[in-house]
């Protein structure tokens, strides 16, 4: 009885993002910020102690990759005047050169066309997606963040969003972990049996990048070098807001059904559209 009583004093507690603005505390580490202006301070010693090499400067220029980036906080300690905390999610992005900051393709003017396209997004979810996740060498806390996806706070299948276990099932395959070499050929093989045109979201900075393994003996250095990545959601590990704003995006490349035609162009069924370089 006494969980009775809790729901009913506590309510309806699932979000309703995307419909309305939601996400995290201001004190959340969503992603680290870099202060462009502010550069000129010396922050040399920041980038030796960058545990991924996340941090870097050419030519006088800051450049932080939120594709390396494990927010451990050292550059945050050590350099406050330059980066921040930022309890932003909203950091999903269909290029890996974006996820280089300060931005080079989506700025300010970019970031306000991806949110009226989310508007759009959220109106083409008159199907649903199914999404097929692989483990391709995580530490397992992407898939702590993946399994919150279905808890009745994010509660995805209120969009039309389901995790299945088949791949020929699947609209979608999300991606963690480093690429481990074990998993390379079982990875391609899921892939190859998902129905074209297929959508490939790498989750997490170890997916990304590879993390703090980079490239080595056991790790392909992240999962672009195996298969080719449309949306990359950084994060260590990616948050489910971050994880949604992904799926949310890697939406947008599946073909139109036959009922959505008048929403806008679409993909022909085998046109794989939106592929990326890791570039
Ligand atoms: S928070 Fe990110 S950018 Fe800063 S030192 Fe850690 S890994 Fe590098």
């Amino acid at each position: 009885m006494p969980w009775i009583s809790r729901g009913l004093r506590n309510g309806i507690v699932t979000s309703t993002y995307p419909r309305k603005s939601d996400g995290y505390g201001p004190n959340f580490r969503g992603t680290v910020e870099a202060n462009r202006s502010r550069a000129a301070i010396e922050i040399k010693a920041v980038i030796e102690a960058c545990p991924t090499r996340a941090v870097s400067a050419r030519d006088g220029t800051l450049a932080l990759d939120r594709g390396k980036c494990i927010l451990c906080g050292r550059c945050v300690e050590m350099a406050p005047e330059v980066f921040a905390f930022s309890p932003s999610f909203a950091v999903s992005a269909r290029h890996r050169r974006s996820l280089v900051v300060p931005p080079t393709e989506e700025d300010d003017g970019s970031l306000t066309i991806l949110r009226e396209e989310l508007a759009h997004r959220v109106k083409r979810l008159r199907r649903s997606v199914h999404v097929r996740h692989v483990d391709a060498g995580s530490d397992g806390s992407d898939e702590w963040e993946i399994a919150a996806l279905t808890n009745p706070i994010y509660d995805v299948q209120r969009l039309g969003i389901f995790f299945t276990a088949s791949p020929r099932h699947a609209d979608l395959l999300l991606v963690t972990g480093v690429g481990s070499l074990g998993m390379i050929r079982p990875l391609q093989h899921t892939l190859e049996v998902i129905p074209r045109p297929s959508v490939v979201i790498a989750a997490g900075v170890d997916a990304i990048s590879g993390g703090m393994l980079e490239e080595s003996y056991a790790s392909s250095g992240g999962v672009g070098s195996l298969v080719g990545v449309d949306v990359f959601v950084p994060g260590s590990p990616a948050t489910p807001f971050g994880l949604l704003h992904g799926i949310l995006m890697a939406i947008d490349l599946l073909p139109l059904s036959t009922s959505d035609s008048d929403d806008g162009p679409g993909v022909s069924q085998g046109t794989r559209r939106g592929r990326h370089s890791n570039e």
